[in-house]
């Protein structure tokens, strides 16, 4: 039986404090998230809008909900009511249509926008150029808060590869924050970097991310 409640003690011990924890509970019931819950945990990630709404719906309000897969635009309103954060922004046909949401609906939704990090054709995300181009139009979009980057680094164990991958990330982080006056539409605190998973996530920390994405080291493995 895997200890859901001790995964979380060690890992918030292990963390610095500046280091938040997201605790993706994908594909695991509401049980398992009440007992990571239990430990003291309050923020979690979903993957997919029906699970996140069900889930939600049921599950103590005071959970902060961390969106992290990809959305379809036909799905925000099962996600955007209960998220606190989308972290996987990865078209300006989503950014368009969450800040279209919210002006509907009167909300503001923090995002991330998720940088294509990895080897493999198969991640999401925008490029390096595209971000950069985007940017500077940040006012464009007056109902989202581009709160900063998020990414995946390719599925390998060579760690010098995911170490290039990551180094990406905190790069555009920095030659954004460097030009930040050229781009009035981003808040001042800019530059929120989501990186690390249960494999990586050592490494992450060692480079500076202030958001690790954890599931299987908490929850175990995945029944897909
Ligand atoms: C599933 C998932 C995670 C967590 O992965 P683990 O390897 O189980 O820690 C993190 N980020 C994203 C975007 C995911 O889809």
């Amino acid at each position: 039986m895997h200890d859901i409640a001790t995964a979380i003690r060690e890992l918030k011990e292990e963390l610095p404090s500046n280091v938040k924890l997201v605790a993706v509970s994908k594909f695991h019931p509401a049980e398992a998230v009440m007992e990571a819950y239990n430990a003291g945990q309050r923020v979690f990630g979903e993957s997919r809008p029906q699970e996140l709404a069900a889930k939600a719906a049921v599950l103590p309000g005071d959970i902060s909900w961390h969106f992290i897969g990809h959305l379809q635009t036909n799905k925000l309103k099962l996600v955007l009511p209960v998220a606190s954060m989308v972290e996987s922004v990865d078209s300006l046909h989503l950014l368009t249509a969450i800040d279209r949401w919210g002006k509907e609906n009167g909300k503001v939704t923090d995002v991330l926008l998720e940088m294509h990090i990895a080897s493999e054709d198969t991640k999401q995300g925008f490029s390096r150029e595209e971000i950069l181009s985007l940017v500077p139009r940040a006012q464009d979009y007056p109902n989202v808060r581009i709160s900063g980057l998020m990414g995946m680094a390719t599925f390998t164990d060579d760690e010098t590869v995911i170490r290039r991958d990551f180094a990406a990330l905190v790069a555009l982080r920095d030659e954004i924050r460097t030009g930040i006056g050229d781009y009035p539409g981003l808040p001042a605190g800019f530059g929120i970097l989501s990186f690390g998973m249960t494999h990586d996530y050592r490494i992450a920390v060692e480079m500076g991310a202030d958001i690790v994405r954890i599931g299987t080291l908490i929850f175990g493995e995945r029944a897909y």
